[in-house]
């Protein structure tokens, strides 16, 4: 018997869009914004950004799964020469949105919105996204039911809570009539798979498979993805 699926998640960063471009584009730009306004910051290199990070989620736990206060925060620290402190925190606030403006410049792959068109008209869609993206602000928000970030979870994938959350959208489904599509093999496939729901891993740049459990399905383009639902379900 062939199982059924009531309602399909999907991960955004790098399964909707390349996500590498978009940020080192948004970080490049805003960082040049607010130079613009007060002169030369030292930004530090990705190690200080770790123990700065590991810094503030000691203060405030929530730092880990609240990215966007992560950053405001990281600017904030940055900017503390600037006096008075209103107007670095202007500024910070000023710069959070230039980034999340930024942020919100992607580039569909090939096929995406053709594909959640379609399944859209059979399935319940939905949003599990560890980044602050807004889906709703691009046309395909429209083909989604519910979107749940780390925000409202309180916590990143592979944490458990966005696909419970997931579960609470829509009554009467459940785990094992859920499919999640994602291109991180752990924070979409792992714990998916512990929970009973079904996954499908978007590889597109010929990842090899390195968990200790079964590869799921797997495609490298979004135009072949109805038809491998179709013949997995239907
Ligand atoms: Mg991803």
């Amino acid at each position: 018997m062939i199982k059924q699926i009531k309602m399909i998640t999907f991960d955004l960063d790098d399964t909707l869009w390349d996500n590498v471009p978009t940020i080192t584009r948004a970080e490049i730009d805003t960082r040049q914004w607010i130079e613009e306004r007060v002169g030369k910051v030292s930004w530090g290199d990705f190690n200080d950004f770790i123990n700065l990070r590991d810094d503030l989620i000691k203060e405030d736990a929530s730092i880990e799964w609240d990215i966007s206060k992560l950053r405001k925060e990281i600017f904030r620290i940055k900017l503390d020469h600037i006096k008075p402190s209103s107007l670095r925190d202007k500024i910070v606030d000023e710069a959070f949105s230039v980034f999340m403006n930024k942020r919100h410049e992607i580039l569909l792959f090939d096929g995406v919105a053709d594909a959640l068109k379609a399944l859209s008209e059979k399935y319940i869609l939905g949003v599990l996204t560890n980044g602050n993206a807004d889906v709703y602000k691009f046309n395909i928000g429209k083909y989604f039911r519910f979107a749940i970030s780390s925000l409202e979870a309180k916590a990143s994938k592979p944490n458990r809570s966005h696909f419970d959350l997931a579960v609470k959208q829509v009554d009467g489904v459940t785990f094992n009539e859920i499919l999640h599509i994602g291109d991180h093999q752990i924070n979409d496939i792992l714990f998916a798979h512990k929970l009973g729901i079904d996954t499908l891993w978007f590889n597109n740049n010929n990842a090899t498979w390195d968990q200790d459990f079964e590869k799921p399905d797997e495609f490298n383009s979004w135009e072949l993805l109805t038809q491998i639902i179709e013949n997995k379900y239907e």
